[in-house]
């Protein structure tokens, strides 16, 4: 999950998004884009795959995208490899809805063959692709306005998300719509801001309203209203940001890695909630691992490097008194240089946040060579050890 911005006013859109975009860099994402529009013109999209610098350069620092209103994304690659095609916005094929997301949608699959049979292509392999199509399917079919189209698709969509979007047929207003996906909104004079994160809205206002679960927000550039999943209008507080811009970094944390050691159980819930089914049963066939698999499994070993490894040192506890088989874990740079007494029924798990840990990487080849399963951890989707396991979370 990587940052939202969006801007409404009087001022040009694209700078202020692209500074918007800088201040959330610290989160980490492969690539960006934005959608501008001036007043009810045409609305244009630029992407780039890699550093913002790369989009900045297409649009000389935002100077030649003109336009009032607008959204801009850095993404963080969780359905299709990182790419200029997978980066957001996505578009339905008249550009009739534009948006952009953070988060997963995890009924995509079923989503776009429902679609399909409606008449939708895909061009990308994301799951936001889908969403924006049934927002547009929606949009079309019960010709209701985008309130009623957005709360249409949040009931069929199961998942997370934050989402931003532009629709045609409304120039001057940018939509939004969240569940388990942060985003707020600025107001300020004559122009309101939507932003993933605090930082990113710190340079024009500390007044901000946020958007709870299952909301829908309206912003013009006199403010923004809201509504409830069912269309009806609701109230919100604004609410004064005392933090500095470095503090909001830090969501109010003294230090990054207080914020991460906060952000953990989002962190745990966001990757395994689309194994565990709605009656509470664990079901890891859609990550390569199906339940004859798993019950194969005789004895787990576990491989990293660095703070991956102390990871896995605490993990093999808990796995080895919920799975009740032996559980342990191995330096990667000693694994690859080891005999090892490996079993065949022994399942390997690596752990590696880049997932190119060049040691944890070839311990991932070795375990293959020897024949055993393989399951990567990682947090970045396509990257060498995801590709290479049997098995990615
Ligand atoms: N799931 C979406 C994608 O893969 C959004 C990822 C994000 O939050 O940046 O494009």
């Amino acid at each position: 999950m990587c940052g939202i911005v969006g801007y409404v006013g009087d001022k040009q859109a694209a700078p202020i998004l692209m500074d918007g975009l800088k201040r959330l860099e610290y989160r980490g994402y492969d690539s960006a884009g934005l959608a501008v529009r001036q007043g009810s013109g045409r609305i244009e999209i630029v992407k780039a795959k890699g550093r913002l610098s790369a989009l900045a350069e297409k649009i000389d620092g935002g100077r030649t995208l003109q336009g009032d209103c607008g959204i801009g994304h850095t993404r963080w690659a969780t359905h299709g490899e990182p790419s200029e095609r997978n980066a957001h916005p996505h578009c339905s094929d008249d550009m009739a809805v534009v948006a952009v997301h953070n988060g997963i949608i995890e009924n995509h699959q079923e989503l776009r063959e429902k679609l399909e049979r409606n008449g939708y292509r895909f061009h990308s392999e994301t799951d936001t692709e889908v969403a924006v199509k049934l927002v547009d399917y929606y949009a079309k079919k019960y010709q209701g306005g985008p309130v009623d189209a957005l709360s249409r698709s949040m009931m069929r969509i199961r998942g997370s998300y934050a989402l931003a979007v532009l629709f045609a047929d409304h120039p001057e207003e940018i939509y939004a719509a969240r569940k388990d996906s942060p985003l707020i909104i600025g107001a300020g004079a004559g122009e309101t801001f939507l932003a993933s994160d605090v930082p990113a809205l710190l340079r024009h206002t500390r007044e901000v309203y946020y958007i709870g679960n299952l909301e829908i927000a309206r912003l013009n550039k006199d403010g923004a209203s809201f509504f409830n999943v069912d269309g009806e209008p609701i109230e919100k507080p604004l609410t004064h940001i005392e933090w500095d811009a470095e503090a909001a970094e830090k969501a109010g944390f003294e230090h990054f890695m207080m914020k991460e050691i906060h952000e953990q159980p989002k962190a745990v819930r966001d990757t395994l909630h689309a194994y565990v089914k709605e009656d509470g049963s664990i079901d890891f066939s859609a990550a390569g691992l199906d339940e004859e698999a798993a019950r194969g499994v005789r004895s787990i070993c576990m491989v990293a490097c660095g703070s991956a490894y102390h990871v896995c040192v605490t993990a093999q506890y808990v796995l080895e008194d919920l799975a009740g088989i032996p559980v342990r874990t191995e330096l990667a740079s000693e694994f690859r240089y080891r005999r090892l007494l490996l079993q065949k029924d022994e399942l390997v798990i690596v752990v590696s946040q880049s997932g190119e840990t060049a040691d944890s990487l070839a311990a991932l080849r070795e375990a293959k060579r020897l024949g055993c399963r393989t399951l990567a951890i990682v947090n970045v989707v396509g990257s060498s050890i995801a590709r290479e396991a049997d098995s990615v979370l």
